[in-house]
C-alpha cells in the first residue's frame, strides 16, 4: 500500500511524527519513505510492505497527514501502476521533460573517441535544435581487446563541449558506481554545463549492487536497458530496483533480444512492447534502434531498417529515441556500422516527426471513439 501525504505536512514536524509513530506501531508492517520531486513541489509517499492485506484502505486514507491510499495491486510496488493511483507519469531535468505523454530524441556517438569527433556531432545538433544527446566513455565490451572507452579522461571535453553547444542532458553508460562518483566530480569541476542521465545498459541490468547504488542517488536520472535474454518481467523488475531504493526518474529503454529468430537484424526488435511496459508502470519508454537492428542495411526504396525499427516504436507511443549517429562512421571505434551518418540528421528528425503526429492522431481517434462509447458528443 502507498500513502501520500498531504503536500504542507512537513516531515520533522509534530504531526509527520505521530503519523509515522502511528505506522511503525502497525503489527508486520515497515514504511519506507520516498520524497519525490513532482512537477510544483516535493511529495512525502510512504510504501507500506508486510501484511497489508488486513489493513483497510479507507482508515489509511484517513489518517491525519495523509492525503490518499493506493492499495498496490501487482507488482512493481513503486514504478508500477495501481489501481486508482493518480501519481505522475512524467518528471523534469534540467528543464527537460520526460514522461509518458512526450517524446525526446537522443542521437550521439556511441563511444567519445576524439574531440574532434564529439565538438562535430554536437555542431550539428545544436544546427538542428537537439539538447539532448548520447556519448559513451566507459563501453562494456564482449572481447577484452576492444577499445573500452576513454573512461574518465574524455569527461572534461565532454561536459564542456555539450555545455558549449547548448545541451541540456548527455546519457552516458555507466558499469560502476565509481563511474557515478567520476561523472561527479568532473561535472563540478566543469562547473556543471550539463546534465547526465545514467545508462545501465543490457549486461549489467541484473547488477543489483550497481542498481542499488545508482538507485539510492538522486542526482542523476536513469535510463535502463532491457535485458537481452531475460523476461520482461524480470527487466521491469531490475528497473524497480532502482526507485525501492528511492530514485523513480527512470527510462526504461527497449533495444532488442538477443536471438537468432531476428536475422539478419542484431537483436530481435521488441518495440511492441512498448504499450505493455506504459500499461504495467509509470515509466517513459525509450528505442533504441541502433543496438536493436545494428546494420545500415536499406528497404529497395532506400530507407534504412533503423529508421523503419525507429518509427515502429515512435508510432507505438514511445517516449524517447536512443540513436547511434557518427560524423565520420568508418573511423568509429564502436558500432560504427550502425550508426547513421550525421547528414542523416535532418532526414532522421523529420522521419520520427511523421511517426510521433501520426501516434497523437491515433490518440485522438481512441479518445473520439472511448467518447462515443460513453454517449458524449464530438466537440
Ligand atoms: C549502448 O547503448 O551503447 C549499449 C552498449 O547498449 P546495450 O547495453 O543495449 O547493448
Ligand atoms: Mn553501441
Amino acid at each position: 500500500m502507498i500513502l501520500i501525504l498531504d503536500s504542507n505536512l512537513e516531515p520533522g514536524s509534530t504531526p509527520y511524527a505521530e503519523l509515522m509513530e502511528h505506522l511503525a506501531n502497525l503489527p508486520n508492517i515497515q514504511a519506507r519513505v520516498h520524497h519525490v520531486q513532482g512537477a510544483q513541489q516535493m511529495v512525502t509517499e510512504v510504501y507500506l510492505i508486510g501484511d497489508t492485506a488486513l489493513l483497510d484502505l479507507d482508515d489509511m486514507a484517513s489518517l491525519p497527514g495523509v492525503e490518499r491510499a493506493v492499495r498496490v495491486s501487482r507488482e512493481y510496488r513503486v514504478l508500477g501502476r495501481h489501481k486508482n493511483d493518480r501519481r505522475p507519469t512524467s518528471w523534469e531535468y534540467r528543464g527537460v521533460r520526460f514522461g509518458q505523454d512526450t517524446l525526446q530524441v537522443f542521437a550521439g556517438l556511441c563511444a567519445v573517441d576524439t574531440p574532434e569527433h564529439v565538438e562535430r556531432m554536437l555542431a550539428v545538433l545544436r544546427d538542428h535544435g537537439q539538447v539532448c544527446t548520447r556519448m559513451g566513455a566507459y563501453k562494456p565490451r564482449t572481447n577484452p581487446y576492444s577499445f573500452q572507452g576513454h573512461g574518465k579522461s574524455c569527461l572534461p571535453y565532454v561536459f564542456e563541449l555539450a555545455g558549449k553547444y547548448g545541451m541540456q542532458v548527455v546519457a552516458m553508460e555507466v558499469t560502476h558506481e565509481d563511474h557515478v562518483v567520476e561523472i561527479h566530480e568532473a561535472l563540478q569541476e566543469a562547473g556543471d554545463p550539463v546534465g547526465v542521465m545514467l545508462q545501465i545498459g543490457t549486461r549489467n541490468i541484473q547488477n543489483f549492487e550497481l542498481l542499488k547504488q545508482v538507485g539510492r542517488q538522486s542526482d542523476y536520472p536513469v535510463l535502463l536497458k532491457r535485458g537481452f535474454g531475460i523476461t520482461l518481467e524480470e527487466s521491469l523488475n531490475a528497473a524497480e530496483y532502482l526507485a525501492s531504493e528511492g530514485n523513480q526518474r527512470v527510462i526504461f529503454c527497449l533495444r532488442g533480444m538477443k536471438s537468432n529468430l531476428g536475422d539478419p537484424h542484431r537483436n530481435f526488435v521488441d518495440f511492441t512492447h512498448v504499450p505493455v511496459v506504459k500499461r504495467f508502470t509509470r515509466m517513459p519508454i525509450c528505442v533504441d534502434p541502433s543496438h536493436s537492428v545494428g546494420t545500415r542495411d536499406a528497404d529497395p526504396d532506400g530507407i534504412l531498417d533503423v529508421m523503419h525499427a525507429t518509427v515502429q516504436g515512435v508510432i507505438a507511443g514511445a517516449n524517447m529515441v536512443l540513436v547511434d549517429f557518427h560524423p565520420e562512421p568508418s573511423k568509429a571505434l564502436v558500432d560504427g556500422p550502425q550508426a547513421l551518418h550525421f547528414d542523416e540528421l535532418p532526414l532522421f528528425l523529420e522521419d520520427v516527426q511523421i511517426a510521433r503526429d501520426a501516434y497523437l492522431k491515433r490518440l485522438d481517434l481512441q479518445q473520439r471513439f472511448a467518447a462515443s462509447q460513453r454517449g458524449e458528443s464530438a466537440a
